[in-house]
């Protein structure tokens, strides 16, 4: 029996965040993690071929928040780095969100200004009211063309479901510009860390109120670790209520299968992510890595991801039959005092990475308010 005053599962964005704002404020913090590193999906190494990679996908960070940037400022310091994807359709090259030369690639058109792109969008697209799935989302967008050429057959690799079988917020996390801007996101701010997520996640724990156990699956052990005054869980909600909820139905999420390969060349693609949004290849994408921080080596890293059900869950899958199995288990997890779900998995929530951060720092703030509060009273 090991006393501590907050008890951590897992050692991602939201574990990390809490683990240091609790250590800050003289809290014993103690974080324990499954797998045999830190930083989550984040989690990043330098690898044979001397190239900054990550293990679990690229990690692009990206936020309008201030507080956020701020709070990871605090830990290294930030390049900026303007993502951008392509996409490779029926052998052309195209940028991904959708632009002025996407269209005039794809359909050998010759738009140059923001009013013809939005009269071609006009032209193309099906209004649909308030879209109720990821189809709907797509077509009342761009329109049918451009719906089976880059949206209907990624999604399907992405997820095994069409559109039609996902939230429409799916398919509306991916904006559609009217201009010739190629960025993916247009937050105001967009970087990556300097020498890496490891990195950062190694200076956000490093606080003497702070151990971590790795290797260790929280389930095996939790009778040695009772008597916390919190417990922060941020593996899948369903593994914490031992799927009491599943037995007929799972709840689903996606993992990724990542198939690594070195290239005897200086590089292998023009871009650090490329798209196959057809169905002529089983992948959804190449990752290559030495694109980001424009890194030198004789060799280049590729990475192809295929997105598959078993393995890791990485992705919840949003819908209204996963969402109705999610809320069975949120009744049970609101009923428990003391102990709080947060992060991607535990919310059963698609989060980006600033998102998780701000989440993270919401919550402290909150408890820590209601501590004040109850203290006064
Ligand atoms: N998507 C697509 N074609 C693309 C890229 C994305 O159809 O070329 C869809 C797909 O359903 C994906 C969603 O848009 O899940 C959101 O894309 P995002 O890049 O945000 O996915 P992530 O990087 O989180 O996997």
């Amino acid at each position: 029996m090991k006393h501590v005053d907050i008890l951590i599962i897992g050692a991602g964005i939201s574990g990390s965040v809490l683990a240091e704002r609790y250590a800050s404020a003289g809290k014993k913090v103690l974080i324990i993690e499954k797998r045999s590193h830190i930083a989550g999906n984040c989690f990043d190494h330098y690898d044979e071929n001397g190239i900054l990679v990550s293990k679990y996908g690229a990690h692009l960070f990206h936020t309008n928040d201030e507080e956020v940037w701020q709070y990871v400022n605090r830990f290294t310091a930030w390049y900026p780095w303007e993502h951008k994807v392509i996409a490779r359709v029926e052998n052309k090259t195209v940028p991904i969100p959708v632009n002025i030369t996407t269209v005039n690639t794809l359909f050998e058109e010759n738009i140059e200004t923001e009013d013809e792109m939005r009269a071609w969008l006009d032209a193309n697209k099906i209004h649909f009211e308030s879209p109720s799935n990821g189809e709907e989302a797509v077509l009342t967008r761009v329109g049918p063309v451009l719906y089976d050429k880059m949206f209907k057959h990624y999604t399907k690799k992405q997820w095994d479901k069409y559109p039609i079988e996902l939230d429409a917020s799916v398919l509306n996390r991916i904006p559609v510009r009217h201009n010739y801007d190629d960025r993916y996101f247009s937050d105001n701010y967009q970087a990556l860390p300097e020498g890496g997520y490891t990195l950062l996640f190694q200076k956000i724990l490093d606080h003497p109120n702070i151990e971590i156990l790795l290797n260790t699956d929280y389930f095996d052990v939790k009778e040695n670790y009772v008597g916390y005054e919190k417990l922060f869980y941020t593996g899948p909600v369903d593994r914490f209520f031992d799927f009491k909820h599943s037995l007929d139905e799972k709840l689903e999420y996606r993992s990724i299968n990542f198939v690594k390969e070195t290239v005897d060349a200086e590089f292998f693609q023009e871009n650090s992510v490329v798209n196959y949004p057809g169905l002529d290849v089983p992948y959804t994408r190449i990752v290559e890595y030495k694109h980001f921080g424009n890194q030198q080596s004789k060799k280049t890293t590729i990475v192809k991801e295929f997105t598959v059900d078993e393995g890791d869950p990485y992705y919840p899958v949003p819908n209204s039959r996963n969402q109705e199995i999610y809320a069975k288990y949120k009744i049970e997890a609101d009923k428990l005092s003391d102990v709080y779900f947060v992060g991607r998995l535990a919310n059963y929530k698609y989060f980006n990475m600033d998102q998780a951060f701000k989440n993270a720092l919401d919550l402290y703030h909150s408890l820590e308010m209601e501590c004040v509060s109850k203290f006064e009273s």
